[in-house]
């Protein structure tokens, strides 16, 4: 079986019809699994990393549907019965697929709508602002007939009537301009804070509140720009919560997702200082960027964190739970790209799952070194 293969397959840890499920205890050799499948699979589990909770599907249905094709592939026992989960899986995803871009677009229509809102008041103003330059011009041009006329009453007459419009356009231009600042600062308010929420929304994990995975790639953009200025050390660390499908197993998904706030909240009291950034990539998978760390500053901080999750019991009605998580750390290399950073502390984390989890690895330069 090719190595990549392989690795999904360990990654998953589907059930391939072998006993596994003592903690910490090592994998019996999977089926042989085809690379045509495997890349369905594959696909499938990229998607599901990356759901998003939109109306009529909750991420965690069509999360567990999704898982449920991949399992019906792995194990389909003859073609007709893989052409049949291929079938299904087609119809679920198009008609999941016309929800998602459906909302996506209503939002994108939303947004459209404010914009619109916001140029048809100004155009509004203006409009009235030009109705009433119209009547002035009007005013003045018969000002101008009267001084032509050399009739006194007549240009007291006028004289009057276009101050008196004068004053008036004058007063009325002014509430309008007040009027229209006030209703102008409304307006940008409302953009704003809608912008804001939609931003916030975009940029944040829906469970658990952490920095999604789109907010890590800026970040990290971000912070690879910043290092080539101020060369300071930073580092990533990859975290995996070990054995984490046990829970949902042993508990259902509601406390498993309890869990995963749980984990959020103990992250940000450990990676606490303001610059620390802590984002949910997927899954039971989390990034940390801490800004100004090398590998031992940033390997003293996840001990710490480590040994508090350890000890935390974790209560959600009856139930008492504990968990540990595994750690790959690494700290930069001046001008790698962001994917290679990501791989080296990815790298790190496999090795610390699959040398006994609940520890970390620091990433040297090339691979990942054990050390705790
Ligand atoms: P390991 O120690 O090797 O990391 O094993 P694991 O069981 O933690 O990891 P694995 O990747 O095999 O399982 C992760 C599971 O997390 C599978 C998936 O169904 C579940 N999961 C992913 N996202 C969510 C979620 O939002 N909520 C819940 N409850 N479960 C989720
Ligand atoms: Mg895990
Ligand atoms: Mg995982």
């Amino acid at each position: 079986m090719k190595q990549w293969v392989k690795k999904l397959v360990d990654q998953l840890d589907m059930d391939w019809g072998h006993s596994h499920s003592e903690q910490g205890a090592k994998k019996t050799d999977s089926p042989a699994l085809s690379e045509e499948r495997a890349t369905i699979v594959y696909i499938l589990d990229v998607y599901n990393k990356n759901l998003f909770e939109i109306p009529r599907h909750q991420v965690r249905k069509v999360r567990a549907k999704i898982d449920t094709y991949a399992k019906e592939i792995v194990h389909a026992p003859s073609q007709d019965a893989l052409n049949n989960t291929l079938f299904n899986l087609r119809q679920f995803i198009s008609s999941y697929r016309i929800d998602e871009y459906s909302f996506v677009q209503n939002t994108i229509d939303d947004f459209k709508r404010i914009i619109w809102e916001f140029a048809d008041h100004l155009s509004e103003e203006v409009s009235q602002e030009s109705k009433s330059q119209v009547d002035l011009d009007s005013s003045l041009a018969q000002l101008r007939e009267a001084v032509e006329s050399n009739s006194v009453e007549e240009l007291r007459l006028k004289s009057r009537e276009f101050i008196d419009l004068y004053l008036k356009s004058q007063t009325s231009q002014n509430e309008r301009r007040s009027k229209r600042m006030d209703s102008v600062k409304k307006n940008l308010n409302s953009v704003k804070k809608q912008l804001m929420e939609a931003n916030q929304t975009m940029r944040r994990d829906h469970l658990t509140g952490a920095h999604n995975r789109r907010s890590y790639d800026e970040q990290v953009k971000r912070y690879l720009q910043l290092n080539e200025l101020d060369k300071d050390p930073i580092t990533l660390v990859m975290l995996d919560i070990d054995f984490f499908k046990k829970i949902n197993d042993n508990y259902g998904h509601d406390i498993g997702d309890f869990i995963l706030q749980e984990c959020v909240r103990m992250l940000q009291e450990s990676f606490s200082r303001e610059e620390d950034f802590v984002a949910r990539l997927g899954g039971e998978e989390f990034a940390v960027i801490l800004p100004g760390c090398d590998a031992d500053a940033a390997a003293k901080i996840c001990e710490n964190a480590m040994a508090k999750i350890r000890k935390e019991v974790f209560i959600h009605g009856e139930h008492q739970i504990r968990f540990t998580v595994s750690m790959g750390i690494a700290p930069l290399i001046p001008g790698e790209s962001a994917d290679n950073w990501y791989k080296r502390a990815d790298g790190a984390l496999y090795e610390s799952k699959t040398t006994g989890r609940n520890k970390y690895t620091i990433a040297t330069a090339n691979s990942a070194k054990k050390v705790a």
